[in-house]
C-alpha cells in the first residue's frame, strides 16, 4: 500500500505514520527527517535548506525532488510507502506522479489530518524532542517525568528551531497557501481522505485505519 500522509505541521504525521508502518510494513519517507539529518551531518545542501526552514519558508523544489528521487532509486519503497511531508506543493505533486510511473508504483490514499491553526501552535510551541533518540514530549500535554531530560533515554529535550511560534505561523501561512493545492489536485482521484486530527491518538488512527480497510 502506498500512502500520502498530509495535514499542517504538528498535525500528529510523524505520530501516526509510526503506526501504520508497524501495522502495514511500510517504508516512511518523511522530507523534514531528510532534510535535518542532511543539517546535522554539515551538508552543503542541509546548510542551504536551512535558511528556508528557519523562516518557515518550503526548501525550493529541486533540492526536495533530488531528495526524494534518490530514495526512490534506492529501492526502499517499493514494498510500500508513506510519504510525510511531501508533495507540499503542485508541481511536487506532478514529479511523484512522474516518478510514480517510472517506477510503475501506484498511489493509493492521501490522508489529510485536519487541525485547527490555534490548535497547531499550541501543540507545536509545546514540542520538545529528545537529541539522541527524537523521542517527542509536549511540555504540558506529555511532559518527560524530568526536566528536559528524555524518559527513554536520558537526552537533552530541545525545541526545534522551526518550533518558534513566529515561524510556526509562516508555516501555517505556507500549509494554507500551497499545500492545499496538491489535495485539490490529487481530488479528482478519489483518493483523499480527510480525517479529523483533534481527537486522542488511538482514536485518529482507527478512523485512518477505517478508510485502508474499506
Ligand atoms: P516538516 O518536518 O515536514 O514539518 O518539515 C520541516 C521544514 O522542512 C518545512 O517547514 C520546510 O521548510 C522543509 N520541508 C520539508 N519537506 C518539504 C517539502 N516537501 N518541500 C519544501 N520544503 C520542505
Amino acid at each position: 500500500m502506498n500512502i500520502i500522509l498530509m495535514g499542517p505541521p504538528g498535525a500528529g504525521k510523524g505520530t501516526q505514520a509510526k503506526r501504520l508502518i508497524e501495522d502495514y510494513n511500510l517504508t516512511q519517507l518523511s522530507t523534514g527527517d531528510l532534510l535535518r539529518n542532511a543539517i546535522s551531518r554539515g551538508e552543503e545542501l542541509g546548510l542551504k535548506a536551512r535558511e528556508y526552514m528557519n523562516k518557515g519558508r518550503l526548501v525550493p523544489d529541486e533540492v526536495i525532488l533530488g531528495l526524494v528521487k534518490e530514495e526512490f532509486k534506492r529501492g526502499n519503497l517499493s514494498n510500500g510507502f508513506i510519504l510525510d511531508g511531501f508533495p507540499r506543493t503542485r508541481s511536487q505533486a506532478e514529479s511523484l506522479d512522474k516518478v510514480l510511473t517510472e517506477t510503475g508504483m501506484v498511489l493509493n490514499f492521501v490522508i489529510v489530518l485536519e487541525v485547527k491553526d490555534e490548535s497547531v501552535v499550541e501543540r507545536l510551541c509545546g514540542r520538545r524532542i529528545c537529541k539522541d533518540c527524537g523521542a517527542s514530549y509536549h511540555i504540558c500535554f506529555h511532559p518527560s517525568r524530568e526536566n528536559d531530560k528524555c524518559d527513554i533515554c536520558g537526552g537533552v529535550l530541545f525545541q526545534r528551531d522551526d518550533d518558534k511560534e513566529h515561524t510556526i505561523r509562516n508555516r501555517l501561512i505556507v500549509y494554507h497557501q500551497q499545500t492545499e493545492e496538491v489535495t485539490e489536485f490529487y481530488n479528482p482521484t478519489g483518493k483523499v481522505v480527510f480525517i479529523e486530527g483533534e481527537g486522542s491518538i488511538d482514536d485518529i488512527y482507527h478512523q485512518i485505519k477505517l478508510h485502508l480497510n474499506k
